[in-house]
């Protein structure tokens, strides 16, 4: 099964999120080998699924509360989450672990929360620049993997997507053959540390409809999570029949 995420980020408004969906299921379709999934923000979700004829739109949140309900002031629970239609939850990703400060340990809860709703998850994980340039990108990862993970989780509900911080929203990427290395080298981690043998490996970071179709020719890579080129229904369509 290949995969293509819709990172929308804080950006499309419900009425213009709407638009782009229109445009997006008049193009493609859900296939039995391939899917997309949708990342609006939460209240234009809602909105969406209610002004969409057919209900043929995979919808996911783009993060989760680490709690399970309770006095959060401005969070948002994976029951919730659950409950409005999402079936897919995005979680770890850099801007969350950045600029919101979220450790691995909280990465750990929120994927448990998140898992207890029978929600999917798309865990994300990536090296800096510098740490790419150091040569340091796959110890780095298989850090973050290992630190979110143990044998108890349900890996059958979990997707990893593998996003190098300096390749987001950049236009620049990884060379191929350094995606499919680290590709690789986490499907090994998985055996390794979980006995885990098949779990789709995305990847993310300035993917484009012109670099798309390498990017997803390379044998260790299930499909794509993208940002920017995810607002614009065209594109995001180009890069969906490249999958
Ligand atoms: C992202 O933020 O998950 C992402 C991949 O962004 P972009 O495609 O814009 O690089």
């Amino acid at each position: 099964m290949k995969f293509l995420i819709a990172n929308w980020k804080m950006n499309k408004n419900f009425d213009d999120g709407l638009k782009v969906i229109k445009a997006i299921r008049k193009k493609i379709k859900n296939k039995s080998n391939k899917k997309y999934i949708i990342l609006p923000s939460l209240q234009s979700t809602l909105y969406i699924k209610n002004n969409i004829v057919k209900n043929d739109v995979i919808f996911g949140s783009q993060d989760c509360s680490q709690f399970k309900n309770g006095a959060f002031t401005g969070d948002i629970s994976a029951e919730m989450i659950k409950k409005i239609g999402c079936k897919y939850v995005l979680i770890g990703h850099s801007e969350r672990r950045t600029i919101f400060n979220e450790t691995d340990e909280v990465l750990k809860t929120k994927m448990n929360r998140a898992l207890e709703q029978k929600l999917k998850v798309i865990f994300c994980v990536g090296e800096s620049l510098t740490q790419f340039k150091q040569g340091k990108s796959i110890p780095f990862i298989i850090k973050q993997i290992t630190k979110a993970f143990d044998k108890s989780i349900n890996f059958k509900n979990v997707i990893i997507a593998y996003e190098p911080i300096w390749a987001i929203g950049t236009n620049v990427t990884p060379k191929m053959q350094e995606i499919d290395n680290i590709h690789y080298k986490i499907k090994e981690a998985m055996k390794v540390h979980f006995n885990i043998t098949k779990i789709p490996i995305l990847y993310g970071g300035s993917v484009k409809s012109d670099n798309s179709a390498d990017i997803f020719s390379l044998k260790n890579v299930d499909g794509g999570l993208i940002g920017g080129a995810s607002l614009i229904a065209s594109e995001f369509c180009k890069i969906y029949d490249t999958l």
